[in-house]
């Protein structure tokens, strides 16, 4: 199966890690998922936060239990952080 998930409780760890990838840039993040969420107006534009009890929206208004497997790979979300920000500076050495 490839489309593994991990569901709260999360560990210390995996809150860490879930919160980095949220402002990694590695694909696009978690949102709020309330149709009633002041986004435009919210800090961070609805992103989730992760905590030992699963993801929060600072409205106060939205939770969710799960999170993607990869989203706690931290070598993957340190690497692509890396990548993206060598094709940002315009030092991207190529794939191969
Ligand atoms: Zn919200």
């Amino acid at each position: 199966m490839s489309d593994l998930v991990i569901t709260a409780p999360f560990t210390e760890d995996q809150v860490r890690i879930l919160n980095k990838f949220q402002h990694s840039g590695f694909f696009h993040p978690f949102t709020c998922g309330d149709e009633a969420c002041p986004r435009n107006s919210a800090v961070d534009d609805g992103i989730l936060v992760a905590t030992e009890k699963g993801w929060e929206c600072k409205c106060g208004n939205y939770t969710q239990d799960w999170a993607h497997s990869f989203m706690v790979d931290e070598y993957s979300i340190d690497t692509a952080e890396e990548t993206l920000n060598n094709i940002k500076n315009g030092n991207y050495q190529g794939g191969n």
